[in-house]
C-alpha cells in the first residue's frame, strides 16, 4: 500500500473490514450496536462477529473457530474478546499499554515436523551471532519452510538439537519460524551433541560472549566484512543519514573495491569519481548523483548523525533523547557511566556501550574524519532542540561538571538565554559548587537557585520521541 502509483495499489484488490468506531460511546451504548449502525452506513463489518451473553458462549465461539477459521479465504491467529457495554468499558479503564476490557486469545501456532540438515551462523551489523537452521523443506502455515531461526547458543543447547534431528517447527508472530523441540525418539544411531561455534565464521576472529547475554559477539568491529558492511548500510540508511544514491548493493559493490571500510571512508569516495564511472552499471550520472547525495548528508542533524553512527544499543530515540541531554558529541565523549545514566532512557547497558565507544580509538578516528569532512556534532544553535527554555534566562556560576561553555550552548539550544551577572529579571541561576557572590545576589534578589541534575531534569521533563 506503500507504493506511490494508486493505480498499482488498486490492483492488488485489497479489503479491509472494520472492527471500532473511534468517538462511538457518544452515540451509542455498546460497542456491537456501534458496528451494526457502520455497518448500515455502508462500511464493511465482519459477518462473524458475535454477542456472546455468557462465557460459555464466548468459549464455545473459540472453539468452532479453531477449526472453521481454516476455511475462510484469510489467515486468522486468534479471536478479540471485548467488554461490550461502553459504561462497562469505561470503568475498567486501560494500563499503560492496552485496554482492561479487551483481550486476544491466540490460537495455538501451527506446528509441523522436519529433519535439520546443517546450521548457519549469520554475523550482524553489530557482531551478534544468529544460528540458523537449515531444514527440510517443509509446508507450514501455507508457506514452504526451509530456515528457521535457533535463537542462541543456550537454547540450542536446552533443546539438545543435533543435525540430522527431526525437529518440530513452529510459526509464532515472527515471520521466520523456529524450531521449538527435537523428536527424540527420530533421532539417528551415532548422533552427537551440536557444538556450537567458537570463532567467527567470516573473519576467524575468537567469539565473546557478555555477562547476561544470551548472544556471542565477533569482537573485531573494523575487520570482520559483515560488520563493516552492516554499519555502513546502517549509516547510510534513510533513518540516519539518508543518502541518497548509495543503495545497499552499491554499498556492498564499493566495499569489495576496498574504496569503503569504515563510514568516515563515505566522505572521501569523490577521490574515485573516475573509477566509479567506469565500474559496470554505475555510470557519470548515478555516480554525480551518489556524491550529491553524499555532500548533501553533511547537514545532517547532531541526533540523526549520533545514531548513523552505530553505536551498539542507541536506537533512534534514546540518540534523539541523548542529543537533547548533552547537545554535542564532544560533551557526549567526556561522560562517564553515571552521568550518561542520568539521560532519560539511558540505562547502565547503553551507558557502558557509549563509555565503550568512545575508549576504542579506531572509533575516535573515523568520529575525528568525519568531523573535518563537516558532520554535525553539536546541535546547531539553529538546529534548536526544544524550545522548552523559551523565555527564561540563566546565570551560570560556580564550579559543574563540565566548563560553563557545555552549559550555555545546552541552555541556548533549548531556547534560554545567558547573562553574565545576576538581576532581578534572572530566572534561574545555575550554580555549581563555591558559588560565591553571584549565588548570596541571587538570594537577596528571590532568584531560583538550581543545580545540574535539576536543569537535566527541566529539559527532559517535556522531551518526547
Ligand atoms: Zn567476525
Amino acid at each position: 500500500m506503500k507504493l506511490l502509483d494508486p493505480s498499482e495499489v488498486a490492483k492488488r484488490r485489497l479489503d479491509c473490514f472494520l472492527y471500532y468506531i473511534p468517538g462511538g460511546e457518544q452515540f451509542f451504548a455498546t460497542h456491537y450496536e456501534s458496528l451494526q449502525a457502520a455497518k448500515q452506513w455502508g462500511f464493511q463489518v465482519s459477518e462473524h462477529i458475535r454477542l456472546c451473553n455468557n462465557m460459555d458462549e464466548v468459549l464455545q465461539f473459540i472453539h468452532h473457530w479453531d477449526t472453521a477459521r481454516k476455511s475462510l479465504p484469510f489467515a486468522t491467529d486468534g479471536v478479540v474478546i471485548k467488554v461490550n457495554d461502553f459504561a462497562q468499558q469505561k470503568s475498567l479503564g486501560m494500563t499503560a499499554k492496552s485496554p482492561r476490557w479487551a483481550t486476544a486469545f491466540k490460537f495455538k501456532a501451527e506446528q509441523a515436523a522436519t529433519r535439520l540438515l546443517s546450521v548457519d551462523f549469520q554475523v550482524g551489523r553489530t557482531g551478534a551471532i544468529t544460528p540458523v537452521a537449515n531444514l527440510e523443506p517443509v509446508l507450514l502455515a501455507g508457506t514452504t519452510v526451509k530456515r528457521a531461526s535457533l535463537h542462541n547458543a543456550d537454547q540450542i543447547a536446552l533443546l539438545d538439537i543435533r543435525e540430522g534431528d527431526t525437529v518440530i517447527i513452529e510459526k509464532g508472530g515472527e515471520i521466520i519460524p523456529k524450531v521449538v523441540q527435537v523428536d527424540i525418539s527420530q533421532r539417528p544411531d551415532g548422533s552427537v551433541p551440536f557444538q556450537y561455534i567458537t570463532h567467527c565464521p567470516e573473519c576467524g576472529t575468537l567469539l565473546v560472549r557478555d555477562e547476561g547475554e544470551a548472544k556471542h559477539y565477533c569482537p573485531n568491529e573494523m575487520h570482520c566484512p559483515p560488520q563493516i558492511i552492516g554499519r555502513l548500510i546502517h549509516f547510510v540508511g534513510r533513518k540516519a543519514m539518508d543518502i541518497d544514491g548509495l543503495g545497499d548493493e552499491t554499498v556492498i559493490v564499493l566495499h569489495k573495491q576496498g574504496w569503503l571500510n569504515n563510514i568516515a571512508d563515505i566522505y572521501d569516495l569523490h577521490q574515485y569519481r573516475d573509477a566509479m564511472i567506469a565500474l559496470e552499471r554505475m555510470g557519470e550520472k548515478s555516480v554525480d548523483n551518489l556524491l550529491a547525495g553524499i555532500e548533501a548528508s553533511k547537514n545532517t542533524p547532531f541526533a540523526r548523525v549520533l545514531f548513523a553512527l552505530g553505536i551498539r544499543y542507541v536506537g533512534e530515540t534514546t540518540a534523539k533523547k541523548i542529543a537533547a541531554a548533552v547537545g554535542s558529541l564532544d560533551v557526549l565523549s567526556r561522560y562517564g557511566e553515571e552521568e550518561l545514566k542520568t539521560i532519560d532512557e539511558v540505562g547502565g547497558r547503553i551507558a557502558q556501550s557509549i563509555v565503550a565507544y568512545f575508549t576504542n580509538i579506531d572509533n575516535l578516528k573515523i568520529v575525528h574524519r568525519l568531523q573535518v569532512a563537516g558532520l554535525h556534532f553539536e546541535a546547531a544553535a539553529k538546529e534548536m532542540l526544544s524550545d522548552k527554555l523559551s523565555g527564561k534566562s540563566f546565570v551560570i556560576t560556580g564550579t559543574l561538571s563540565r566548563p560553563r561553555d557545555d552549559f550555555k550552548a545546552l541552555i541556548e539550544q533549548h531556547g534560554g538565554t545567558v547573562q553574565s551577572a545576576v538581576s532581578s529579571k534572572t530566572s534561574y541561576l545555575l550554580a555549581g559548587e563555591k558559588g560565591g557572590s553571584k549565588l548570596k545576589k541571587a538570594e537577596q534578589l528571590g532568584v531560583d537557585v538550581i543545580d545540574e541534575e535539576l536543569l537535566m531534569k527541566m529539559l527532559q521533563e517535556k522531551v518526547d520521541g
